[in-house]
Parts: C-alpha cells; sequence; structure tokens
C-alpha cells in the first residue's frame, strides 16, 4: 500500500478531548473519527487492526468448538419481557418504537435473542452440547462513555452462548471458553488475568473478568503476585479434562474489586498486588436463568423435560484496540504487538521521485508481500521528520529507511520500533531480518 493512496488522517497536536495515550494515540494516528458521544467511525488504519484482533477472536472461539452465527442488532423488547429484563436493564438499553409501534431495542447483550433461537430447534438431549457465537455490534447507553472506543456506547463484542444438559456439561463449556481467553489474549500479546467475578445482571453463580493492567483501567485488580508469572497453555485438547488448567489458573488468589475483601483475602500484603486494569472479557455460568422463563427444554434420556443449563462468554473486540494500546505505546506513539499490527511493515522513501529510491522501495514491497506481509511505503514528499514522526506514531512493528545515501552504499536503515534499535543492512539483508 502506498501512503499517497492511503487515507490516513494523522492529527500533528494531541486532541485536548483525550485523557489517555490510547485514546490520543487513536486520534492522532488518523484511526478512528468520532460520530457523536461513544459512537466512531473506524477509519483504515484503525479497521485493519479492528480485523486482526476479530480475527484472533475467530480462530481461538472455532478452535474451542464454538460456532459462529450472526444474529441482528436490533431485537423485539417482548423477548426480554419474556426474561424479565426490559425493565431490569434500566438506561443503558437503547430502546426503539417502529413504525407500527412495536417496542424494539438495539440489544446490550443476546442472551435472550440466543436463547429463543435454540428452544426453537432443540428437541432432546442429543441436540446439546452447543457453544453458539457472533461478533456483533452492541449498544449500551453508557452514563459517562469515554476514553474513546474503550468506554464505547456502540462497540463490537464477540459473545457465545453455551448449551448443555446439566451442570457438569456446561462447566466443560465454561473451561473451554476459559482457557480459549488465555489463548486469544496471548495471541495478541496480551497478559489479560483471570478474576473472580460478580454476576451482576447478566445472573448466576460462577463467573470471571479477564483483565489487563493498566494504570488506566477502571477496574480494580487484586492478585497474588504470581499468577503474573504464569503464560497461556499451549497445545490445548479442547475434547479433553480442561479442568487441571483451570484449576490451576484459579488456585491462586484473583479477584475483581466487588469479590475482595481485605478482611478475608488469604495473600500477605508483600505479595498482593494492587493494580488498575482493563475488563477485556467476561465469562458467566448461570444455569437456567434465562431457560427456565423462556421455556428452553430438552427432553434428557430419561423422557424428562429439562430446563438447558446455560452460560454466555464476552470479548471487548473493539475496546481490546485501545488495550493493547495502553499496554503498549511510548512516548512517540503506539506500539503494535506483530499479530495485530495493521501492516507489518513500513517503508520510507526519503527520495520519492527518484528512480533509485522508487526502485528499492518497489523491490523490498514485492519481496515482503511475497511472504505474506503487509507494506505501508511512505512515497509523500513530507520532509523526513515528518515521515519518522508519522511511522513511529501508527507503531508498525518494522521500518525501512530507504534513502539515496545509503543506496550509494548498497545500505538501507531498519529500525524495529518496539526496541528502537536501528541497524544498516543492504538490501536483502533487510528482507531477511523481517521476514
Ligand atoms: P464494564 O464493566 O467495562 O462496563 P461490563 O461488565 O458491563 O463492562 P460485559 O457485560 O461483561 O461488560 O460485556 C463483555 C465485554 O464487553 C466486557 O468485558 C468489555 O470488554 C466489553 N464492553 C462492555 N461495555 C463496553 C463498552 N461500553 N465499550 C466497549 N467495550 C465494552
Ligand atoms: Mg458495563
Ligand atoms: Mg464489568
Ligand atoms: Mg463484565
Amino acid at each position: 500500500m502506498r501512503l499517497s493512496q492511503f487515507f490516513l488522517p494523522v492529527l500533528k497536536e494531541n486532541p485536548a478531548e483525550a485523557q489517555i495515550a490510547s485514546h490520543r494515540y487513536m486520534l492522532r494516528a488518523g484511526m478512528i473519527r468520532q460520530s457523536s458521544a461513544g459512537i466512531y467511525s473506524w477509519l483504515p488504519l484503525g479497521f485493519r487492526v479492528l480485523k486482526k484482533i476479530e480475527q484472533i477472536v475467530r480462530e481461538e472461539q472455532d478452535a474451542a468448538g464454538a460456532l459462529e452465527v450472526l444474529m441482528p442488532t436490533i431485537q423485539p423488547a417482548d423477548l426480554w419481557r419474556e426474561s424479565g429484563r426490559y425493565d431490569d436493564y434500566g438506561k443503558e438499553m437503547l430502546r426503539i418504537t417502529d413504525r407500527h409501534g412495536r417496542d424494539m431495542l438495539y440489544g446490550p447483550t443476546n442472551e435472550e435473542q440466543i436463547t429463543e433461537i435454540f428452544r426453537a430447534a432443540a428437541r432432546s438431549y442429543r441436540d446439546v452440547p452447543k457453544l453458539l457465537y457472533h461478533i456483533q455490534w452492541k449498544f449500551r447507553d453508557e452514563v459517562r462513555p469515554r476514553f474513546g472506543i474503550m468506554r464505547g456506547r456502540e462497540f463490537l463484542m464477540k459473545d457465545a452462548y453455551s448449551f448443555d444438559l446439566d451442570y457438569e456439561s456446561s462447566r466443560r463449556a465454561y473451561n473451554k471458553m476459559f482457557v480459549s481467553y488465555l489463548r486469544t489474549f496471548e495471541r495478541m500479546g496480551l497478559q489479560a488475568i483471570p478474576l473472580r467475578a460478580a454476576t451482576g445482571p447478566i445472573g448466576g453463580d460462577l463467573s470471571h473478568e479477564f483483565v489487563v493492567l493498566a494504570d488506566t483501567g477502571e477496574s480494580e485488580v487484586f492478585c497474588h503476585r504470581d499468577l503474573l508469572e504464569f503464560r497461556a497453555p499451549t497445545d490445548i485438547d479442547y475434547d479433553g479434562d480442561l479442568q487441571p488448567i483451570v484449576d490451576r489458573w484459579t488456585s491462586i488468589y484473583a479477584a475483581a474489586d466487588e469479590m475482595h475483601d481485605p478482611a478475608e483475602c488469604p495473600v500477605p500484603d508483600a505479595d498482593l498486588v494492587k493494580r488498575r486494569g482493563i475488563e477485556v472479557g467476561h465469562i458467566f455460568h448461570f444455569g437456567s436463568k434465562y431457560s427456565k422463563p423462556m421455556g428452553a427444554t430438552v427432553t434428557g434420556p430419561d423422557g424428562q423435560e429439562t430446563e438447558l443449563q446455560m452460560g454466555s462468554y464476552g470479548i471487548g473486540v473493539s475496546r481490546l484496540v485501545g488495550g493493547i494500546i495502553e499496554a503498549s505505546h511510548d512516548g512517540d506513539g503506539i506500539i503494535w504487538p506483530d499479530p495485530v499490527a495493521p501492516f507489518h511493515v513500513g517503508i520510507v522513501n526519503l527520495k520519492a521521485g527518484d528512480a533509485d529510491c522508487d526502485a528499492a522501495c518497489e523491490g523490498l514491497e514485492t519481496q515482503f508481500a511475497n511472504a505474506g506481509l503487509e507494506v505501508l511505503v511512505d512515497d509523500t514528499d513530507e520532509r523526513a521528520g515528518a515521515k519518522f514522526a508519522t511511522m513511529d506514531l501508527i507503531g508498525l512493528p518494522w521500518q525501512i529507511v530507504v534513502g539515496p545515501r545509503g543506496l550509494k552504499n548498497g545500505v538501507v536503515e531498519v529500525k524495529r520500533r518496539r526496541s528502537g534499535e536501528k541497524e544498516e543492512t543492504t538490501l536483502e539483508a533487510a528482507v531477511n531480518k523481517v521476514v
């Protein structure tokens, strides 16, 4: 991709409304544009990152055996009257009336919708277990939308739902999601800590929040410091017994704010980490909370009608874009972890229009493309300083600077954004270093 053909509306100044790094850099790097409070458009650079995150989430859901569906954003109020949540949900729900006077709403979550789908189809115990998920926009009329897309009103969520015959089986679904979340966040270069959490308006008896440590986070985290050393498991057999993995992770103290009682906390103060964090995921087991009022039952092997055991499992896909930036930036801009970077390599052409420089950039671009890497070439006629500043701001993992002086000696400069390390190498060595 050529920068001259791309749409990258970079801001030189810090926008006054942005209080935290991720919001500031997302605006400055032209990733998003606010439409109204808490509602954003995603511009090409931001959209590329959003799609990469979404794809990692999708691959890990698929690996865990969840099936992708797509439910609508607009739901009928009657479904929520069945579960009793239409009145309970309060002002966070955006309520709409259609031209026939029917009450509708923009979905803040989909428990009712998916329960309706499943109850219409499932007849017997042979139809379970099932795990269904979708990645869809949600709307919650947050009292205080802030920090850009971190607390938006419209936001992209992955929400999965499990249907099982009994508690034991639904516990297996919960464990699948628990383990897949560890993998999902690690693949994005994040350390997300599972905390014991209260179940709140979703209800239920078992729940974990996945939180990324960041000083600007809105959640409080209390955990034993040993947990910070844990790494996500690899080579998971999702059909096998995942309980040992979940037990290992949950054997160490980690609690969200409302679950933490200093008087009851078993961790000595010296070992207790008290930090702030960003909630990037949340899983719930809630048994028959929706299946009972909504009549979602199947006949068991004994011929008895049985209410389905359910759970729901959310990931804040759009919030993760901000969460990753909070966890990975410096004073000059964003530092994308490779798996979610909008482009892998940025090539700075210091003298666009110069035949040698243009040819060298084109050659590099082709070789990277052949290796499956995405490249952004700055072929504009901005001055060098501005080009370097933009490259650092948008945070591509690798930068290659191509200039006439270097080319005379057959070299370019390769820079790793994360470490700032620079090296002069031949064109060939530059490719080998990055690929
Ligand atoms: P929060 O505590 O931040 O308000 P929540 O507990 O209300 O979040 P859940 O109902 O658990 O959110 O939704 C699942 C996930 O959706 C959250 O873990 C979070 O990552 C994401 N999410 C929730 N609200 C927002 C929002 N307003 N903007 C962006 N992402 C959100
Ligand atoms: Mg909330
Ligand atoms: Mg929460
Ligand atoms: Mg939550």
